[in-house]
């Protein structure tokens, strides 16, 4: 693997934890939680919509994406993690997970897909789908997540037609 950056790299201290942290958008103390307010109103308006939805999962578009096809998947509802999902929705997630990896793959030039669950950002349960360009070998594992970021932003027009192409594809097999 080759790391996206120049040596020498300075491996730094780990910083003084912060306990408690602080709450993430939506949680109590927090800050309102965008996602809500606009998965609560996208059917109903002229608001952008999700590449695809249901009832229980919404599929977003990424910004400043790098490569394109990069998206990801929020439950329409704040849960934390796998830990606390309710049983419909863990029962519903690996097909789901599926098909939008199914989607992904079918733009082509893709070597395989990447799925990742942080878990630091939004309140909502929610994973990113990175398809790792066919041969580009150094982008390997965690290396693709540091090479997506610094990547010159990928010609918009790119990204709208790898979305659109998801979105087809997953309303095809609806
Ligand atoms: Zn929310």
């Amino acid at each position: 693997m080759t790391l996206p950056y120049a040596e020498p790299l300075v491996a730094l201290a780990p910083q003084p934890r912060v306990i408690p942290e602080p709450p993430r958008a939506g949680e109590p103390g927090g800050a309102p939680c965008g996602l809500c307010d606009w998965l609560a109103d996208f059917e109903h308006s002229d608001h952008e919509k999700p590449i695809w939805y249901d009832d229980n999962w919404a599929l977003c578009r990424a910004t400043g994406v790098t490569i394109p096809g990069v998206v990801w998947l929020a439950s329409r509802a704040h849960h934390d993690s796998f830990a606390d999902l309710p049983d419909h929705l863990l029962h519903s997630y690996a097909p789901v997970v599926a098909r939008i990896e199914r989607a992904i793959l079918g733009l082509g030039d893709i070597a395989r897909v990447h799925v990742y669950r942080w878990g630091d950002g939004s309140a909502h349960f929610h994973i990113w789908f990175f398809p790792r360009p066919l041969g580009m070998l150094e982008a390997k594992r965690e290396m693709l997540a540091l090479w997506a970021n610094v990547l010159p932003e990928a010609p918009k027009e790119a990204v709208a037609n790898a979305e659109a192409k998801i979105a087809q594809a997953l309303a095809e097999t609806n």
